[in-house]
């Protein structure tokens, strides 16, 4: 069996909404000066409030194995939950160096409803036709105030996308395979911790790729105490992953935002967390 690589769709989505959707890019830039104040503000460093997001699941199935249970469903919350709070068993795994660095988010998630669906549709692409009805979905329940999650099956290998803050409220939210999604039923190893949820939420909140999706060391994901990076790193890789000149310790690659298995990835910073409690607040305020 050929060796599975985790692959997130959220970069495509991204390029193809800056292209289409016109407020988009200014409301990133927006976003991006008002992470860059916060940084430099003492206010960075108070505890920030402790928020719960309602969530939305949509499950669009094409099949019975597809149309995952609710105890997969609530095996998914719980591991957001502990991930975003730090409370994941595995964070003792953290390299020593960086074990300063992992951070509660104080962001915390509430399943209050979950839609079903049954579609004729193949495996979904990238292209959103899994958040419309219309198109064999299902339409995102209130949006501005719901964090909405689809699990359905995505085509190409891709295992969840996010849409970033700023883009438009009919397609706002977060896509899962149903292969990697929560921990029990479906879900597939390597991918059956529910890291995948955890990585695109990230996204959902601001957060990009620990690498900043470029071929050489020339990016930044926007975050100071994440490691530069040359590119993703898969499967389990072993400590220390040196890169762009960033040795000792080199790549970050335990944090959600690499493209390691699920058995390997086990913090956010506390400069992401900052970069996600300004998206949180400045973006999504209708979330808390
Ligand atoms: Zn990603």
């Amino acid at each position: 069996m050929a060796t599975k690589r985790r692959r997130c769709g959220t970069m495509a989505a991204h390029m193809r909404l800056l292209e289409v959707y016109a407020p988009f890019r200014g409301r990133q830039q927006r976003l991006e000066r008002q992470t860059a104040l916060r940084r430099g503000l003492a206010a960075a460093v108070r505890k920030p409030a402790l928020v719960k997001v309602p969530v939305v699941v949509n499950v669009v199935f094409r099949n019975d194995e597809q149309d995952v249970s609710l105890t997969q469903i609530r095996s998914q919350l719980a591991v957001l939950n502990r991930d975003f709070a730090r409370r994941n068993k595995d964070r003792t795994k953290v390299p020593e160096p960086w074990k300063g660095l992992a951070a509660d988010s104080r962001i915390r998630f509430k399943l209050v409803k979950v839609a079903r669906t049954q579609t004729r549709n193949p495996p979904f692409s990238t292209y959103d036709e899994v958040k419309y009805t219309g198109a064999g979905g299902i339409s995102p329940f209130e949006p501005e105030t719901h964090l909405n999650l689809w699990v359905c099956a995505l085509a190409d290998g891709v295992l969840g996308y996010a849409q970033f803050p700023g883009g438009p409220a009919e397609t706002d939210g977060v896509v899962i395979d149903y292969r990697a999604f929560g921990t029990r039923g479906t879900a597939e190893a390597p991918f059956d911790l529910g890291r995948t949820a955890t990585h695109e939420v990230g996204h959902y909140f601001n957060l990009r790729h620990i690498w900043a999706d470029t071929e050489d060391c020339s990016g930044s994901d926007f975050v100071a105490d994440t490691p530069n990076a040359a590119g993703p790193n898969y499967g389990t890789p072993a400590f220390p992953a040196v890169s762009c000149g960033n040795g000792p310790h080199g790549d970050m690659f335990v944090n959600y935002m690499d493209y390691v298995d699920d058995a390997a990835m086990f913090l956010f910073t506390a400069q992401q967390v900052l970069r996600m409690r300004t998206a949180l607040e400045e973006a999504r305020p209708g979330l808390g």
